[in-house]
């Protein structure tokens, strides 16, 4: 098989996460569809699922089964324009936003990777986290050319000598942990959830044509129309003439779709488990207000993620809803690092609040408070600003334990709820009042069984097994 894998020249971004230095992770898109531009669908298609990853992006094309692959580290439209997007020609692609949740932020672990094995060469996309990377990378022979838990994955593919769904299966059977996965092979396209369906997969028909996504967004940008979501344990491959839906493994008996999808990752206009992610979050907020109302003159949300709850929040009570705070658009996802001064900086350069919050008894919504940094420093900006009051309502409970299925929540000692009490997270973040939306009312506005959802993050029970020791970056190399 001919394989190509283009590195830009001289691109050298300097990339990282939201100034609030929330959690993110990935998206992954796939499509079958001889006689489309099928690399110009995935870019539209990874357009939509730009909010789940802003440090790399690419896109892979089989033609024939010869593949193709562009990646790099920058936004989707940072990674592509015209002239390389027009030299990704196929029947087949996939493509794939990514923040890094295993692996540091390197060109080398940006996806679709590709591996090149004894038996055949993968192309892979990957949104989620092993829980027993360790194990499977200690397993295989090949020293691998990145430092992601997700190469593991296609080096299991690549070297298995049974025909691709076989090889796919026998993988499946070894992972533990999240996998949403989209991958090329052998000319065909294959897809799979994990048996616990922790992050979500969508499948759509462009014409007859299959179409999978993350989020049904994507579906909607590329003109797609929703077939289904894959169900965990579930293989879908497709190429050659043909289609194939595998039910690999028996799917958990507990389901665990994230709930931090409901209430923060998924983009509003998606449609989750049967569920429209926006309504999901306007009850989130009704629900707030109805256990814990307020006296006030304006309801705020802090944009973009803490609107819908703000507008659930104003319609229970009929406080007025304000734009109180303007969120610039421009800044805050390319340039700002991590590091805790520059997010502090970040924070100031992307939010703004207007003269009318000045005198005001103002109720602040947010969909989440991680390590309570941003939120300290928007309550302080409201009161410089002149606010009497800000009494400051969560759409979701605290965040108290880390995330092992791909989302980078922080460590449990930075997370402020983590062990504290209510009243001193108040206390440190500085508002008037405080109070979360209870666990019983964010599951009844996902309308979704708790037997359905995983929560650990919220509860620390965990519905697998998990490492007790998971860094981030402990595959890279020791510094010389
Ligand atoms: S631990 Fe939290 S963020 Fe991670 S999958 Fe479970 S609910 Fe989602």
């Amino acid at each position: 098989m001919s394989v190509t894998e283009v590195r830009q020249l001289g691109v050298n971004r300097s990339t990282g996460t939201w100034p609030s230095g929330r959690a993110l992770m990935c998206g992954v898109f796939g499509i079958h569809a001889p006689g489309h531009d099928v690399a110009r669908l995935a870019y539209f298609g990874l357009h939509a699922l730009q909010h789940r990853g802003q440090e790399s992006a690419g896109i892979a094309v089989s033609e024939a089964g010869r593949l193709t692959a562009l990646r790099d580290l920058g936004l989707v439209t940072q990674v592509f324009d015209e002239k390389n997007l027009s030299g990704l020609r196929g029947e087949l692609a996939i493509g794939h936003t990514r923040y890094s949740t295993t692996g540091s932020n390197a060109w080398a672990n940006a996806q679709p990777l590709l591996h090149h094995g004894h038996v055949r060469t993968v192309a892979l996309g990957h949104n989620g986290n092993l829980t027993n990377a360790d194990e499977l990378r200690a397993r295989l022979t090949r020293r691998l050319g990145s430092t992601s838990d997700s190469e593991t994955v296609a080096a299991l593919i690549a070297n298995d000598e049974r025909p691709l769904e076989g090889a796919v299966a026998a993988t499946m059977e070894q992972l533990e942990g999240a996998a949403t996965i989209v991958g090329l092979a052998d000319g065909r396209l294959f897809a799979f959830r994990d048996r616990h369906g922790f992050r979500p997969l969508a499948l759509g028909r462009l014409g007859d044509d299959p179409v999978l996504a993350s989020e049904t967004c994507a579906l909607d940008l590329i003109g797609a129309t929703f077939e289904r979501e894959l169900r965990p344990g579930e293989l879908f491959v497709a190429g050659d003439g043909r289609e194939e839906e595998i039910q690999v493994l028996e799917p958990a008996e507990r389901g665990a779709l994230c709930i931090f999808e409901f209430f923060y990752l998924a983009r509003p206009d998606t449609r989750l488990a049967g569920v429209e992610i926006h309504g999901a979050r306007v009850r989130m907020g009704e629900r707030l207000a109805h256990e814990a109302p307020v006296e006030a003159d304006l309801v705020l949300p802090i944009p973009d993620s803490g609107t819908p709850a703000a507008i659930g929040f104003s319609r229970a009570t009929g406080i007025p809803f304000s734009e109180g705070l303007i969120k610039n658009r421009y800044v805050g996802r390319t340039f700002i690092q991590p590091e805790q001064t520059m997010r502090d900086l970040g924070v100031r350069m992307k939010f703004n609040p207007l003269a009318e919050v000045a005198g005001k008894r103002l109720v602040v919504v947010d969909d989440s408070i991680v390590r309570g940094s941003t939120t300290r420093q928007i309550v302080q900006m409201l009161f410089d600003s002149g606010a009497a009051e800000v009494h400051v309502r969560v759409s979701s409970p605290p965040v108290v334990s880390p995330c092992f299925y791909g989302i980078d929540l922080a460590s449990e000692d930075e997370m402020i709820a983590a062990h504290a009490t209510v009243e001193e997270v108040r206390e440190a973040i500085g508002a008037t009042s405080l109070a979360y939306l209870s666990l019983e009312g964010l599951q009844a506005a996902t309308r979704r069984p708790e037997s359905a959802l995983c929560r650990a993050c919220l509860t620390r029970d965990y519905p697998t097994p998990v490492p007790s020791y998971a860094a981030k970056l402990r595959f890279e190399p020791e510094p010389a």
